[in-house]
């Protein structure tokens, strides 16, 4: 019988790799095919099988993203293949994510999918700077509001007056573009101009800015700083507070480039990062067991002829005494 292909709707995270959740990551590791667009952490492709499928849908510079119609294609036909695919996507796929575009087109031919939840911009950039979208006595509810209306380019989503009245937290995506229009739309509908606001670009990745200034003032700060997407506005009291212990990071800004096997690179990288240190696997390392082999076989079985033993590795003390038991049943 034909394999029932399934596609995972998998979120992940917000850029930093170490922020995709551990069931995305399994399912990453096992599927025959990656959807993948621009804003997923390209290293977390590393952990795909070798043989894996990786299809990129998103915006490739001075191109526009793939339609969305056309994205469900690719997923629609990789699942008729009897695939198990994982569709990739930035923070989580519910949040600005299209994902539910997605899972009705899977519906509707009647293939099964599950989603993942991820890692939502919307809270982690803003946190990793230091920024908590709700805080005792300060707010009360934070607002995620999207500063881009799909083919209504220099406009703001309608209704907006009323974001400026919200008590609390007002995070923007998709709106660095727009921000001109989004201050002017927040104090027009009543917004104090001196409510704190932030702007943090590429947030939780290593390049991460932030632009911190009074509402009224932020336009101008962002445009001097020279901010880019993908970035997240935030305004609110809460934008005032900068909860970053620059303590016990001494590897902050520091690029290390690892090597060695997957077990082992994985746990330098988890060490080197609790420092600030940002890690890029360089090359992956296998281990080939030779303990089966007769000349290792045999060596084993005479190990009174020699007079010394030298290992250059961990590996290498566990592998010689595999095939050391193996020799002695
Ligand atoms: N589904 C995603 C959001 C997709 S909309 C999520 O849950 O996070 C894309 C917008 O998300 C960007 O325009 C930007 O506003 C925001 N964004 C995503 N990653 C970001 C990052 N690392 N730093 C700053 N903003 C980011």
């Amino acid at each position: 019988m034909k394999k029932q292909g399934k596609v995972y709707l998998i979120g992940a995270g917000p850029g930093d790799p170490g922020l995709i959740t551990l069931k995305g990551l399994e399912l990453l590791k096992i599927c025959d095919a990656v959807v993948y667009d621009h804003l997923a952490s390209e290293s977390l492709l590393d952990w795909t099988r070798t043989d894996c499928r990786r299809i990129f849908v998103g915006k490739q510079i001075g191109h526009h993203s793939m339609k969305q119609p056309e994205i469900n294609r690719i997923l629609l036909t990789l699942a008729g293949e009897g695939l198990t695919v994982v569709r990739l996507k930035g923070g989580d796929p519910f949040v600005f994510g299209r994902g539910g575009e997605e899972v009705l087109a899977l519906e509707q031919e009647g293939f099964p999918y599950e989603l993942v939840p991820g890692v939502t911009s919307a809270i982690a950039v803003p946190e990793c700077a230091g920024i908590p979208v709700t805080h005792r006595e300060v707010s009360r509810s934070f607002h995620v509001i999207t500063g881009h209306t799909q083919g209504r380019k220099d406009c703001l989503p309608p209704d907006f007056e009323l974001y400026g009245k919200l008590p609390g937290t007002l995070v923007f995506l998709m709106g660095l573009k727009q921000l001109p229009l989004i201050v002017k739309g927040l104090l027009d509908s009543g917004k104090p101009p001196e409510t704190p606001a932030a702007v943090i670009e590429k947030g939780t990745l290593p390049e991460q800015r932030i632009v911190r200034a009074a509402l009224i003032n932020l336009e101008k700060r962002v445009a001097e700083a020279g901010l880019k997407t993908p970035a997240v506005i935030v305004v609110g009291e809460v934008a005032a507070y900068n909860m970053c212990s620059a303590l016990d990071k001494p590897l902050s800004g520091f690029r290390v480039g690892i090597t060695g096997t997957e077990r082992f690179a994985g746990k330098l990288t988890t060490l080197l990062e609790t420092k600030g240190a940002s890690c890029t696997w360089i090359y992956a390392m296998d281990l080939l067991s030779k303990a089966d082999l007769p000349e290792m076989q045999n060596a084993c079985k005479n190990l009174g002829a020699y007079s010394w033993l030298i290992f250059t590795s961990a590996n290498g003390v566990t592998l010689f005494f595999q095939g050391l038991f193996k020799s002695r049943p």
